[in-house]
């Protein structure tokens, strides 16, 4: 066995596989791509479902992947075990019903054997205790002894996720000496310690189950393989852990460097640098297939391991954020396999550092609270966090509840999961209830069973906005029921072919008239479902029935300035990416008649310069008046000639490419000019933060920005008018001589309240009570107002060190108490805090403050002189 490094060791299994007839295809992102039941990809087949399942046809019945992986459920065991990541590459051949468990298994011992020169002796396998053809082929055919071949039950050694195909599996181990076991007699292949260590496992999928124990043989059984590419790296490097190996290793240098902590220092220490350099590498793939930290599904994913990496640092002494600088450690380590981490460098930096710098915020206000609260548990002899607290901690300050609980176990306390649990259920029940309330549809059922049996329909509206049809369906709105005909009230109104836009692709639906011989209907809305048009109608005069004959006709003024706006978006698109960079990817969009709304990755606010550029090269573009064409073709087509495609979107089997001049291709199903010029103008309105790393921009083009510059002239118009001012154009010149006016005034009042106070605390200070040797002054005031109040108390506090003076203020619908003490009042035991405190609660109110000075609240005004008349008696209790 030779010492191979990890990127060499992916190149030697990819084409070996293609030596055997695979076709290789690069790793698929991270995010699922029309596949709603995965957050991420966990595994090399799980971006080939459709192709297992017979939903595609695959590009050749043999593939092979180096697949990216991310696997939380793993979270905990990262660091402690040698073999665990969250992030890993996993290499994999696939058979779509080609070849089988044969083929499988001699080509993974040839592999192993003698492309690697792994030693023999060390290798192991499992298979399912029933599987006696694998047990066979592996006994017989290869020649492995039978007593180095384990047979292990349904838990281990069979694959299966509910119904549908699955199978016995048979997975490969290396011995990796005593050294590393946990030292049990029992200990062999399927123990969870790290002797000996899984590294490949071929799943033979051969059965149709029913999920209830009933399995049916596939008549085309598959072959799933997978082997983690850093565990064979550990393995033939000799190395302890997947952290050591070469690549990898060199991420740990440099955290260990930006922390300055020695790897192999202590176990603990390790363990927090092997967690680092594990979840940077995570972070920095997710982010760059497109993944932006949020609360909730794979945002959170990131979040949580983003923040858990930055907390690691911090136990190891890092306060600073270091991340980012990690990050580019990463995509060094990986460009010639992943170049697009170098590609979007800065992008991922600046999320990954922004992200650092709020966790960074929560955590110093969040550890605070939470060491108070660990503390207070403890001085009450308990060791369970009360889960009204730790939900709060989580809820109001954003605390990570993962980070409450790792905190609280290494403190050896313990959460009140149950009532955490049923508040965040509370909480996540109140939010649905709102989305409910919104209406996802607006109409009255959520469920589509309605158009079972219902064939889709064609869409006639690229080509034509009215079209000729007949009635297929009428389901009544109220009840989701159909009905064969209809006379009044809402119904969904479903036809053979219809030139009506639905509502997908970031585009609304189309509104219109639908006409039939006796009756007269308001489209106003269009949905779809599976290729079935649903018209959302409104009776206008007349009865619609099943089989009628319609002129459908689409509102064509409305679906003109639709079609402006989302040309406009690509032609945005286009401009941001050349003016910011390739890192900008759509990240969301939405066009209707008024307005263009484009979400993009970016890490920050678009300066001004670059808001104008973008703006007029745009413009620009439309100056130009370039033909706007489309053609349909397929996905592979559509990309070999350069158009851009949504991540994640689901595309069907011919697709459309929208192209505008040279300046912009995009794959689209969106309805379009055929011209740029006819966009008009298009005018940027706003461009806001949506999440971090996304930015929005909204626009709008034609008659939109005529009403936009309606608007604007509006409000200059209106704003001169309030102003008095006969000339727009003087509007600036006018507001700045008001600001320097208003500031002139405001220096005059305060030397005028100033005065006032001079003179009132000179009359009311010669008449004092004198208390145990203070003087006394308190005084109720009427419509003095309270900054004038606090220096009257600050100028007699400043010359007479001995006073104590106390006064309501009643001015502009408040009541308040201003309390001062000199210096030598406080010395003798008066505290100004107290006495505020003391004569607001006399008056319904509360407050407090310093010794020496304070303010305070009141309600009743009723009582606001009696409390005056009592502040020598609270005065003379509190001298010592
Ligand atoms: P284990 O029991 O060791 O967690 P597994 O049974 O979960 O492994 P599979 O689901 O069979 O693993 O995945 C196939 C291969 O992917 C494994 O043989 C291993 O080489 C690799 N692999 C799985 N999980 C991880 C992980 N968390 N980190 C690195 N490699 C992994
Ligand atoms: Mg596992």
């Amino acid at each position: 066995m030779k010492w191979t490094g990890l990127n060499e060791l992916r190149e030697k299994y990819l084409s070996f596989f293609e030596s055997k007839g695979h076709l290789r295809h690069d790793s698929f992102p991270l995010i699922p791509q029309g596949d709603k039941s995965l957050l991420l990809i966990n595994a090399g087949m799980a971006p080939l479902k459709k192709y297992f399942k017979g939903e595609e046809e695959p590009p050749r019945r043999r593939m092979t992947t180096c697949q990216k992986c991310i696997r939380t459920p793993d979270i905990e065991r990262v660091g402690l075990t040698a073999r665990h990541g969250t992030f890993f590459e996993m290499l994999g051949n696939f058979s779509f019903g080609d070849y089988f468990k044969n083929e499988a298994i001699s080509w993974a011992w040839e592999f192993v054997t003698t492309v690697l020169e792994l030693p023999v002796e060390k290798l192991w396998v499992t298979v399912y205790e029933k599987d006696d053809e694998a047990f066979d082929i592996w006994n017989k055919k290869v020649g492995l002894p039978a007593d180095r071949i384990v047979r292990l039950g349904k838990d281990d050694n069979f694959w299966e996720i509910g119904s549908g195909p699955c199978g016995p599996c048979s997975e490969i181990y290396f011995d990796r000496g005593a050294e590393f076991g946990c030292g049990s007699p029992d200990c062999k292949p399927g123990c969870d310690c790290d002797r000996f260590m899984e590294f490949w496992n071929l799943v033979f999928t051969q059965f149709d189950g029913d999920g209830e124990g009933g399995y049916t043989p596939l008549a085309h059984p598959n072959i799933d393989t997978g082997m983690g590419l850093e565990r064979l790296a550990c393995l033939m490097q000799g190395v302890n852990n997947l952290f050591e190996t070469d690549t990898i290793q060199n991420i740990m240098k440099a955290i260990s460097e930006k922390v300055g902590v020695h790897y192999g220092d202590s176990e603990k220490t390790d363990i927090s640098l092997r967690i680092i350099t594990d979840h940077v590498r995570s972070t920095a793939f997710l982010v760059c297939d497109g993944v932006v930290p949020a609360n909730e599904g794979r945002g959170y994913v990131l979040r949580r391991l983003l923040r858990r990496a930055a907390r690691h640092g911090r136990l190891l002494g890092i306060k600073k954020p270091f991340l980012a600088e990690i990050i580019k450690v990463v995509a060094r380590e990986n460009a010639t396999a992943y170049p697009e981490l170098t590609e979007k460098l800065d992008y991922i930096t600046k999320v990954v550092g922004i992200e650092e710098e709020r966790f960074a915020a929560t955590v110093d206000a969040g550890m605070d609270m939470l060491s108070d609260l660990i503390a207070d548990t403890k001085a009450a002899g308990k060791t369970v966090l009360p889960g009204a607290e730790v939900f709060k901690l989580g809820d109001t300050f954003g605390f990570p509840i993962d980070l409450t609980r790792e905190i609280a176990a290494d403190a050896g306390m313990t959460l009140d999961e149950e009532k955490y649990q049923e508040l965040l259920t509370a909480q996540k029940e109140r939010a649905r209830g709102a989305r409910a309330a919104l209406g996802d549809f607006g109409w009255a059922g959520e469920s589509f069973d309605f158009l079972d049996g219902i064939e889709q329909t064609t869409f006639t509206g690229y080509d034509e906005l009215s079209s000729e049809a007949s009635v297929v369906e009428i389901i009544d709105a109220e009840t989701s029921e159909p009905t064969g005909s209809l006379a009044e009230g809402k119904a969904i109104v479903i036809l053979d072919r219809t030139p009506f836009y639905a509502e997908g692709g970031g585009q609304v639906g189309d509104t219109g008239v639908i006409t039939a011989a006796g009756a007269k209907l308001k489209v106003l809305d269009t949905k779809k479902h599976e290729g079935v048009y649903m018209h959302i109608c409104e009776v206008e005069s007349g009865v619609l029935s099943i089989g009628d004959a319609v002129t459908a006709s689409v509102d064509a003024e409305r679906r003109a300035a639709i079609r402006r706006n989302h040309s406009s978006v690509h032609l945005l698109q286009a401009a941001l990416r050349a003016r910011l960079g390739n890192h900008v990817e759509q990240a969301g969009s939405y066009v209707d008649a008024e307005r263009a709304r484009f979400d993009f990755s970016h890490y920050a606010a678009l300066t001004p310069e670059e808001l104008a550029d973008v703006e007029a090269a745009v413009n620009a573009e439309i100056l130009k008046g370039d033909p706007i064409v489309t053609v349909e073709t397929d996905v592979e087509e559509a990309k070999k000639m350069g158009a851009m495609a949504l991540f994640g979107e689901k595309y069907g089997s011919t697709v459309r490419v929208v192209k505008m001049g040279d300046y912009s291709m995009e794959l689209c199903g969106g309805t379009h000019l055929d011209n740029t010029a006819k966009a008009g103008l298009f005018k940027i309105i706003s461009e806001t933060s949506v999440a971090a790393g996304v930015r929005r921009i909204e626009a709008t083009t034609g008659l939109g920005v005529l009403g936009f510059l309606r608007e604007k002239d509006e409000l200059i118009a209106d704003t001169a008018r309030e102003m008095k001012i006969p000339n727009p154009h003087e509007i600036a010149n006018r507001a700045a001589a008001l600001q320097n006016e208003l500031k002139a005034a405001r220096r005059e009042i305060e030397a005028l309240n100033a005065k006032i106070a001079a003179a009132q605390a000179d009359s009311l200070t010669r008449d004092f009570t004198d208390v145990g040797g203070l003087h006394v002054i308190a005084h109720v005031t009427e419509g003095v107002p309270m900054d004038v109040a606090r220096t009257m108390c600050d100028n007699v506090k400043a010359d007479d060190p001995l006073a104590v003076m106390v006064l309501s203020v009643n001015c502009d619908g408040r009541l308040n108490f201003v309390v001062a003490c000199g210096k030598d009042a406080v010395s003798r035991g008066a505290h100004a805090g107290n006495i505020a405190r003391a004569v607001s609660q006399m008056c319904g109110g509360n407050g407090g403050g310093r010794p020496d000075s304070a303010a305070s609240g009141a309600k009743d005004a009723s009582k606001i002189a009696e409390a005056i008349a009592a502040v020598p008696e609270i005065v003379k209790s509190m001298l010592k």
